[in-house]
């Protein structure tokens, strides 16, 4: 049997993808590869929807996140960093240690920022310089209402960061017509290649940003990266095979159409929620604002979730993933970007049927007629 990774990445990948990886190594200083980033940068500028430059950096997705405040902002400044879960926690630390003065706005586990509410800390707090959000957080499988936060955002003419690590390339996120400044992503999550390269776009209040910022950055220079993208190149050595891995991911993405892909996505997601409500378990989020790329499940009482996910994992080849920091042993996820099929979906649910009671789970009806 097959291994159904429904982790909210590193995320399955295509065999045509894999096999690309396996490509001999070239001079990552040479016209072949020359040819490979340029393409491969205009088709992410494409699927970001933007005109803006991007980046590609060799990194995981928190390189990009750290490329985006280095990038952008000077020790002292004031920023609002909205959070409402882990990853939005990661962005505060990091911009914490690079010396930002760090106005926090915090939402409940489970819950989205809502527009209102920025907009009102943005009232208390009009000298912050950025606004730090996390698209979708997957912490808590919740996705921010981000059209309409940028909208506030663009009111008080503040300079955007988005974490949208999850979310770009899966679900709507446009980047030029909702005006986000620097826009970060990963390639294990809905892009289908394996880990190691991260994505960052800047606008060009960005690049204004940018020549004011006095942080000391060397690896994650943007302006290195742009100096060398003009020659074809990126400052240090790239990671050449996630680079033909993306290559042929990016070709079946545009072959089936972004807002097909999108589509397929919510309905995957939609599948996925009504199967855990009908084996009568419970979403851990708000469904008003439940991510379409992942999926997080509250951990009944008696469930122990650890137990849980080995057995998926030992009897069915079926591998969730569990609850971060403070939510370790309250919910577990299950993903469902990149490459997923309703079969993978199916197979989950099923495996999460045949298991849960060996787990310490009882139907409510069920624990009724016992009680
Ligand atoms: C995966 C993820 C990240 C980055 O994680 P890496 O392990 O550094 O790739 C950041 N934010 C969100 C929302 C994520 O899902």
């Amino acid at each position: 049997m097959a291994l159904n990774l429904r982790i909210p990445g590193p995320t399955p990948c295509p065999q045509e993808v894999l096999e690309a990886s396996a490509r001999p190594m070239i001079d990552h200083r040479g016209p072949e590869f020359r040819e490979i980033l340029l393409r491969v940068t205009s088709k992410l500028q494409e699927l970001y929807q933007t005109k803006n430059d991007l980046f590609i950096l060799t990194a995981s997705g928190t390189g990009a996140m750290e490329a985006a405040v280095v990038n952008t902002l000077s020790p002292g400044d004031k920023v609002l960093a909205s959070t409402i879960g882990e990853f939005g926690d990661r962005f505060i630390q990091i911009a914490k240690t690079y010396g930002a003065q760090v106005e926090v706005l915090r939402t409940p586990l489970g819950k989205a920022l809502d527009p209102d509410t920025l907009r009102k800390a943005l009232q208390a707090h009009p000298d912050v310089k950025a606004v730090l959000i996390t698209h979708n957080e997957t912490s808590t499988g919740v996705t921010n209402p981000l059209e309409g936060l940028a909208k506030v955002v663009r009111e008080f003419d503040k300079l955007l960061l988005v974490d949208a690590i999850s979310s770009i390339g899966s679900i709507p996120c446009r980047v030029d017509a909702w005006g986000l400044d620097v826009v970060t992503s990963g390639s294990q999550k809905g892009w289908m290649a394996p880990p190691g390269l991260s994505m960052v776009s800047m606008s060009a209040r960005a690049w204004q940003a940018q020549a004011q910022a006095k942080t000391p950055r060397v690896y994650f220079d943007l302006a290195a990266a742009k100096r060398y993208l003009e020659r074809g190149q990126t400052p240090w050595t790239p990671a050449v095979s996630v680079f033909y891995a993306m290559d042929v991911a990016l070709d079946r993405i545009r072959k089936e159409g972004q807002e097909n892909l999108f589509r397929r996505q919510a309905r995957l997601a939609q599948m996925c929620r009504d199967g855990v409500k009908e084996l009568g378990l419970s979403l851990f989020p708000d469904e008003a604002v439940a991510s379409n790329t992942v999926t997080a499940v509250a951990v009944p009482e008696g469930v122990d979730v650890e137990r849980l996910r080995q057995l998926l994992a030992k009897e069915h080849q079926v591998v969730v993933a569990g609850g971060q920091g403070s939510l370790a042993g309250k919910l577990f996820r299950i993903g469902h970007l990149g490459y997923c099929t309703e079969e993978d979906i199916r197979g989950c649910l099923a495996a999460l049927k045949a298991t849960l009671p060996r787990a310490g789970f009882q139907a409510v009806g069920a624990a009724r007629r016992s009680g």
